[in-house]
């Protein structure tokens, strides 16, 4: 059965950087927890990070940051290494490349393919960011980790494309075996 790396501020974990949570309920969200599916993870604390924390985000300064607008445009592309800033200024960009590494880490020991992340985090954003000038601008892009996983050919999903990831892990544990 496949494994799900997930964002833990989805499984009711308080370590957003406001020290609250994103709790996902639903029906796949309830099944995968009962299938003992998910691995959870947040970046930014795994970064060493703490929570509450100032609020960061990734100082949209390459073009490269800009992606079309297709899910295959984000998918496997290796990004030049970003700058994310809190609000202070504050350089983060430590912390926020070794929570990536850390959330790489654990799906190359499991052998997980899919992720579900929380949209428009600096780490985990899968289609959206925030565009680095505090002003709660999105732009297309992803975070830190999630463009680390893409990268390493793991496919990262969000809380808007949950049946996009159900669909496919039923597609896949119901193919006939070769
Ligand atoms: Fe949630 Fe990811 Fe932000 Fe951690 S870094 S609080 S897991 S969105």
């Amino acid at each position: 059965m496949e494994k799900i790396l997930v964002s833990a501020c989805f499984l009711g974990k308080k370590v957003r950087y406001d020290g609250k949570a994103n709790s996902l309920s639903g029906e796949k969200i309830q099944l995968w927890k009962s299938q003992n599916r998910f691995i959870s993870i947040c970046p930014e604390v795994s970064g060493g990070l703490d929570t509450p924390r100032p609020a960061a985000e990734i100082q949209v300064g390459h073009i490269s940051d800009i992606r079309e607008k297709s899910s295959q445009s984000v998918t496997q592309k290796t990004h030049p290494r970003r700058t994310v800033l809190t609000h202070q200024g504050i350089d983060v960009s430590d912390a926020f490349y070794q929570g990536a590494q850390i959330a790489l880490s654990l799906c190359q020991r499991y052998k997980v393919r899919f992720a579900l992340m929380k949209e428009s985090s600096p780490s985990c954003g899968s289609h959206h960011i925030y565009d680095g000038s505090f002003s709660n601008n999105k732009i297309i892009g992803d975070g830190i980790t999630t463009a680390l996983l893409r990268e390493h050919g793991i496919e990262v999903f969000s809380e808007n494309n949950i049946m996009c990831l159900a669909n496919k892990l039923q597609k896949i544990e119901t193919a006939p075996e070769e």
